[in-house]
């Protein structure tokens, strides 16, 4: 148990969770990231079993369980050594919903939010474009006023869900000559006229989290399609990211308990000079300094869990939990693999996915140097 405060309903998700990820995960896993996507009902199982919108409020179908307990999701499914699931689960848990939650009048989370947490409306945040992923301000895409509503062009990449969504929750510039003032979110359902899905892209890892282009053609939408008001988009994301950076570092840390636990088995096991490879200095000290600094994580990551569950997180601190994090899982991974010889490099042995998949932390959600761009900000003013 590594929840950061165990309760007994924690405990009690958390092993619901495991005999799901046994039974229904594993035995299909591999053949899922061979085909690049995991099957569209799956979503559906997670909602029927409550991992979906753990802490959304009951009046619109969710649980009401509290942060820890959508952390715990998140934690759990890495863990058991399903990155690309985490990366799937947390655009739609992490994301998407709060979003909706967050920033939703009550007839926007009335429409979206039941379909959500049962899983039969998979959602997605599409911010990025093909010439703006960091700069977020220099997005294209644009959403003009029309008579009812907004009329929606643009272009979007790298997202998260982009095959499977059913909504998608969409940045757009609604004033080109305002700055950050001048974009803003809209919620578009993807059977929208003039909505359509480029590619599903071939990623390095992660493989069944599909990651799709998508299009907005003279999209119409009515006003009721706004969400968080207009010109609030970019204050909106900059309001939502501590909540996704920091799933990205319990996903790490949970990456980073199953690399150590199966490279702790593997060493004992593995004999070289007719010793255990556990045996060599070499690996009893990289695995004791990999150790201590994923427990020295673990702590920080647990005080922002406890932050982020009393609404108290910021954005310096989450971006020093997601920096962090990504970096000593990337170390991580590569020693590991590195212990397991030859064998590490072979796809049939969980270290070899475990490493490509970590690769994507220091990129999404916010590159390694833009959290330290942040910090930095925070240290030094602008
Ligand atoms: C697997 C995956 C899933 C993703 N899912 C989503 C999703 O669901 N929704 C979504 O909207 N986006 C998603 N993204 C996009 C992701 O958030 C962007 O890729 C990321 O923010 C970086 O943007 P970019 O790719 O345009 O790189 P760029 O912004 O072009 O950056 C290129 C390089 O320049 C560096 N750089 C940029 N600015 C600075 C600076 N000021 N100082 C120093 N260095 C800098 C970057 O760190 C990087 O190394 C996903 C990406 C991946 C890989």
């Amino acid at each position: 148990m590594r929840q950061p405060h165990p309760t007994p309903e924690l405990n009690l998700l958390e092993d619901q969770l495991r005999r799901f990820l046994v039974r229904d995960i594993a035995p299909h896993y591999h053949q899922w990231e061979r085909a690049g996507i995991m099957p569209r009902e799956l979503w559906r199982q997670l909602g029927a079993q409550g991992f979906l919108g753990a802490d959304a409020a009951q009046a619109f179908a969710g649980a009401e369980a509290g942060y820890a307990a959508a952390a715990c999701i998140i934690q759990t499914i890495s863990a058991a050594g399903f990155a690309g699931l985490a990366s799937a689960v947390a655009a739609h848990n992490e994301v998407a919903i709060p979003y909706v939650m967050d920033l939703g009048t009550d007839s926007q989370r009335q429409r979206w939010l039941p379909g959500m947490i049962s899983g039969d409306i998979v959602g997605a945040i599409a911010m990025t474009e093909p010439s703006a992923g960091s700069d977020l301000k220099a997005i294209r895409g644009r959403a003009e006023k029309i008579a009812g509503g907004w009329r929606l062009n643009g272009q979007k990449t790298f997202i998260t869900n982009g095959i499977h969504a059913d909504l998608i929750i969409v940045a757009m510039k609604t004033d080109p000559d305002a700055g950050a003032k001048g974009i803003s979110l809209f919620l578009v359902g993807a059977d929208t006229p003039g909505f359509s899905r480029g590619r599903k892209l071939d990623k390095l890892g992660q493989n069944i989290a599909d990651t799709a282009e998508l299009f907005f053609e003279n999209v119409e939408v009515g006003e009721d399609a706004l969400l968080g008001g207009e010109g609030q988009g970019f204050a909106c994301l900059m309001n939502e990211l501590p909540r996704e950076r920091l799933s990205f570092a319990i996903a790490a840390l949970g990456a980073c308990d199953a690399v150590l636990q199966d490279t702790l088995a593997y060493v004992q096991e593995r004999k070289a000079f007719g010793v255990s490879v556990a045996q060599f200095q070499n690996t009893r000290f990289r695995l004791a300094e990999l150790h201590a600094r994923v427990e020295v994580l673990r702590a920080f990551v647990r005080q922002c869990i406890d932050r982020q569950s009393r609404a108290e997180l910021g954005t310096a601190d989450v971006s020093i939990a997601k920096l962090v994090s990504s970096e000593v899982q990337g170390e991580l991974v590569d020693v590991c693999l590195q212990m397991f010889g030859g064998y590490g490099y072979m796809k049939e042995y969980p270290i070899s996915r475990a490493y490509v998949d970590a690769r994507g932390q220091r990129i999404y959600g916010g590159t390694s140097e833009i959290m330290k761009e942040i910090i930095a900000r925070e240290l030094l003013g602008r």
